[in-house]
């Protein structure tokens, strides 16, 4: 598939990479992404032309808060970043992890409870990102539960309403359910979240290990990366007994997991809207 002039110029201008073949790789969900064989080995390049100009630096801001918390879960190196307020192109250039045949999924599971104790002191992150290709605020919060409610469900549910997707009607049902959050969800201390945790995000390398990809990192709630993970269908029981021999679950995980997903069901609302939406109303009308 065709690469783009200006990025090839770009890598090779500003960063000495000549790039002697390229194909495409599937997979992703908004990027065109391409593994290149260059002067410097094979990389990984993902690019789009259509995306906000910042989109790909807050993706490697996000790989670069994973890998400093020290994590022996494998997260990509970067290697150069386009941002297209800049002049250049919009990319994201990382090393290239050959996928292995099969992983550990245990040891992703307790290196991911692991990864949760990597604290902040407030809920949110220095600096706004991106979900998918939907803006997220990471505004600064003491409060999980108002950092929730203001900052991960309010927007969605808003932008829902402005283009019509949802009702606005169901407002009446949210408030009622955003009544109860206190009541549903445990306290926590503020956990580095990868963010986007789906099974798209993560692959095992050629050794087994998980490696962890297109973040939306922030601090939050750690059941946020597990109630995720069970967004289309669960990771495999091995992962939840590997979260659980550092990390138990408390109680009414499994009840809480719905409403933990509100936020990436909205954000597929915002996205797609079609059977989503029925979904989110289906499901807050049962509050
Ligand atoms: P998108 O941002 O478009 O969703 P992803 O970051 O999810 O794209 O990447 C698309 C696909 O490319 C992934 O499903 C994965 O299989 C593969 N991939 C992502 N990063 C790498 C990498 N560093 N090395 C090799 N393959 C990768």
């Amino acid at each position: 598939m065709y690469l783009p002039e200006n990025v090839v110029n770009v890598l090779s201008d500003r960063h000495g990479i000549t790039i002697n073949n390229h194909r495409s790789v599937s997979g992703g969900s908004i990027n065109h992404a391409y593994l290149i064989s260059t002067n410097k080995g094979q990389l990984f390049l993902k690019y789009n032309p259509s995306a906000p100009h910042d989109f790909f630096e807050k993706e490697a801001l996000g790989l670069h808060a994973l890998k400093s918390s020290g994590t022996s879960l494998r997260i990509p190196d970067v290697i150069a970043v386009g941002n297209a307020a800049t002049g250049t192109p919009g990319f994201l250039l990382m090393e290239y992890i050959e996928e292995g045949r099969s992983g550990n999924s245990y040891t992703f599971g307790a290196e991911l409870a692991k990864l949760h104790q990597t604290r902040g002191e407030y809920f949110g992150f220095d600096t706004d990102n991106y979900i998918g290709s939907l803006p997220q605020q990471n505004e600064k919060y003491r409060d999980w539960i108002d950092f929730f409610r203001e900052k991960r469900i309010a927007p969605q549910l808003r932008m829902a309403f402005d283009s019509g997707r949802l009702s606005k009607n169901l407002d009446v049902s949210w408030k009622r359910l955003s009544n109860e959050l206190e009541n549903l969800m445990p306290a926590c201390k503020p956990s580095l979240l990868h963010g986007d945790l789906w099974g798209g995000n993560y692959l095992f390398d050629a050794a087994g290990t998980a490696v962890l990809i297109d973040p939306a990192v922030y601090y939050g709630h750690p059941e946020v990366d597990l109630a995720f993970s069970k967004m289309f269908g669960g990771f495999s029981e091995d992962f939840y007994r590997g979260y659980e021999s550092v990390t138990p679950l408390e109680p009414g995980f499994r009840d809480r997991v719905p409403v933990f997903n509100m936020y990436p069901l909205l954000v597929h609302v915002n996205l797609f809207g079609g059977h989503y939406a029925s979904q989110f109303e289906r499901f807050l009308r049962s509050w």
